[in-house]
């Protein structure tokens, strides 16, 4: 019995490159004079945020965040934990949270939230993948990349048990 492997590709690195340059151009077009804050959600969105920030030629601070993650297992517990916050001070700062993948929203919903009670101009969200059917909690997603179907993806950032988040590309992980 061996550890699950990545299994047939959802979304090929050449389809994340040119999404990444859409999505750029759309945000730097809205965002074109705010200087905004770019919140990456640690550790799934790192390759996101690396690729989007080269993409938008404006001026604007990145900053990260952690939040509790599903550890080795495949399946939301529900409950959101702040693991590590942002150096930044984002009062009366526009604010773009970039994830990797919504799946119920308990996670973006809540993160959403904690940084809206910080009293910032407005914070909007950016998101690589959605689960398509699969929200459990009203969260809107501004920009996105792809809607994938409900299977556990991993790559671009996306890990298995710590694993596969260098790949770069999404895949869907193949059953044990
Ligand atoms: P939600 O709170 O929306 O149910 O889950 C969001 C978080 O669950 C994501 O930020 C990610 O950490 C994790 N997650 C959800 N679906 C997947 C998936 O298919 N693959 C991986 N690797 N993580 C997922």
């Amino acid at each position: 019995m061996g550890a699950p492997r990545p299994g047939r590709v959802l979304v090929a690195e050449g389809e994340l490159t040119a999404r990444v340059a859409e999505l750029g151009r759309a945000i730097a077009r809205d965002y074109a004079r705010e200087n905004p804050v770019l919140v990456g959600v640690l550790q799934g969105a790192v390759p996101f945020v690396a690729d989007l920030m080269r993409a938008l030629p404006i001026d604007l601070t990145v900053d990260f965040i952690r939040a509790s993650s599903y550890g080795a297992g495949t399946s939301s517990s529900g409950t959101v934990r702040l693991v590590a916050d942002l150096a930044v001070d984002i009062a009366d700062r526009h604010v773009l949270i970039v994830d990797d993948i919504v799946d119920t929203g308990l996670t973006l919903g809540a993160l959403k939230r904690m940084l809206e009670a910080r009293r910032p101009r407005s914070v909007r969200t950016c998101v690589l993948l959605d689960k398509a059917g699969r929200r459990e909690t009203d969260v809107t997603i501004d920009y996105l990349g792809f809607t994938i179907p409900n299977v556990f993806v991993v790559g671009y950032g996306l890990d298995y048990d710590g694993l596969y988040r260098n790949l770069p590309y999404v895949a869907a992980l193949d059953a044990i």
